[in-house]
């Protein structure tokens, strides 16, 4: 029999086919976002002490109390926002998660979604899976800056929400105090809803502030703010994040978040309540990940690739345009296949698969990593 399916035409993700590679070929993997160094060993111990303290049980279904707690602090301390952690924090698996969840509370079928070209996988699929249109606007090319003329004109009577990704994967691009100013006018004037996906909040680079949702009192009553640990401690493996709202947004996100997962994993939420106590412990993360980006800029300068800018997120783009013609998705195949590096093309990002011969390439690696990799792009 045919079976049913809410994706009928999804294959399996670029994510998926290029790890897959990466490991079939033995190649050096900066495809796949994700770093290859260990995560901090003190966080990993406190999990540990928490699964010996009998932290085992199912936690409450908002989330560690704790953890909401001292969420509550940071986003205080960061954003000067006061969110009371009772009715406003859910601490979800993953921001994956957190998206759809949010997606499918308030969309209903043939509603309009607004999202960027290129946008990060998840969403469109998301959209569909919820009987709802997405309606994609162009970033501008090459530098990945968003024309709000273009998304003022979208808007029409079915529009519902609008899904911003700050900083942005694939292209690492960052939002603006203009932008702000920009989406604020549209999102009042048409009564939108914005999912706004931080989870690189704390990769930010040139010392610049991340132009956070939650900075906006106005903007959160709003929108569904979602974070992940996965990035800012490098265990992408836990699958765990948080999303923050409005009291009145929470409700019907709960309401449906209760029979999804019911809770996460508690005692990771023990561990990183913990852990969070401590800003120091997410602070550095952008100077971090600077040295990591100039380090493999410099190494990438000694290849005929040439750099798009990038302004936050762990990722950088290069163009190929002057080497080759071949389409993006085949060219990164040949690169595993010939120089034993994996990358991820931006095609399968747009939703025309638009090829604009830019691979994205993944830097939070060990510089040993880099380097391996770069000694082998050089010949290409
Ligand atoms: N949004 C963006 C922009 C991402 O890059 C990722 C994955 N790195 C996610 C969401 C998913 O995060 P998680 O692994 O917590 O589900
Ligand atoms: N977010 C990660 C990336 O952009 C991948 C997550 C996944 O494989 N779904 O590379």
């Amino acid at each position: 029999m045919e079976w049913p399916s809410k994706l009928p035409l999804s294959g399996n993700t670029i994510f998926t086919v290029m790890s897959k590679m990466a490991q079939e070929y033995q190649a050096v993997n900066l495809g796949q976002g994700f770093p290859d160094y260990p995560m901090n060993s003190l966080l990993v111990e406190r999990v540990s002490q928490a699964m010996k303290a009998g932290f085992n049980q199912y936690s409450p279904m908002a989330g560690s109390v704790k953890l909401r707690e001292v969420l509550s602090k940071k986003i205080a301390s960061l954003y000067k926002t006061i969110v009371n952690p009772v009715d406003q924090i859910t601490i979800v698996p993953g921001a994956t998660y957190g998206i759809y969840t949010a997606l499918t509370t308030i969309l209903k079928p043939g509603d309009e979604v607004i999202v960027f070209d290129p946008t990060y996988d998840s969403y469109i699929p998301n959209i569909l899976a919820n009987g709802a249109v997405a309606v994609p606007i162009p970033m501008n090319y090459p530098d990945y800056t968003i024309n709000w003329a273009l998304v003022e004109a979208s808007v029409n009577i079915n529009t519902k929400a609008i899904i911003i990704n700050n900083p942005h994967n694939p292209t690492g691009a960052v939002l603006s105090k203009e932008d702000i100013a920009a989406l604020r006018a549209i999102v009042h004037r048409h009564q939108l809803i914005i999912i706004a996906d931080e989870v690189y909040e704390h990769i930010v680079f040139d010392k610049k502030e991340h132009e956070s949702i939650l900075k906006y009192p106005d903007l959160l009553e709003r929108s569904y703010v979602i974070f992940s640990f996965g990035k800012v401690f490098d265990c992408t493996g836990w699958k765990l994040g948080y999303v923050v709202s409005s009291p009145d947004a929470m409700l019907p996100f709960r309401q449906l978040h209760q029979f999804l997962a019911f809770a996460c994993n508690t005692p990771m939420q023990e561990a990183l309540a913990a852990h969070l106590e401590t800003p120091d412990h997410y602070l550095g993360l952008s100077d971090f990940m600077q040295q990591k980006k100039d380090y493999f800029q410099n190494l990438m300068a000694q290849t005929s690739f040439k750099p798009l800018y990038t302004g936050g997120s762990f990722f950088q783009c290069y163009s190929y345009a002057h080497l080759s013609d071949e389409k993006d998705t085949e060219f990164v195949q040949r690169l595993v296949k010939e120089y034993g590096v994996a990358t991820i093309p931006l095609s399968p990002f747009y939703s025309n698969q638009e090829d604009r011969k830019v691979i994205r390439f993944c830097f939070a690696k060990e510089n040993s990593t880099l380097e391996k990799a770069v000694e082998r792009l050089k010949g290409v």
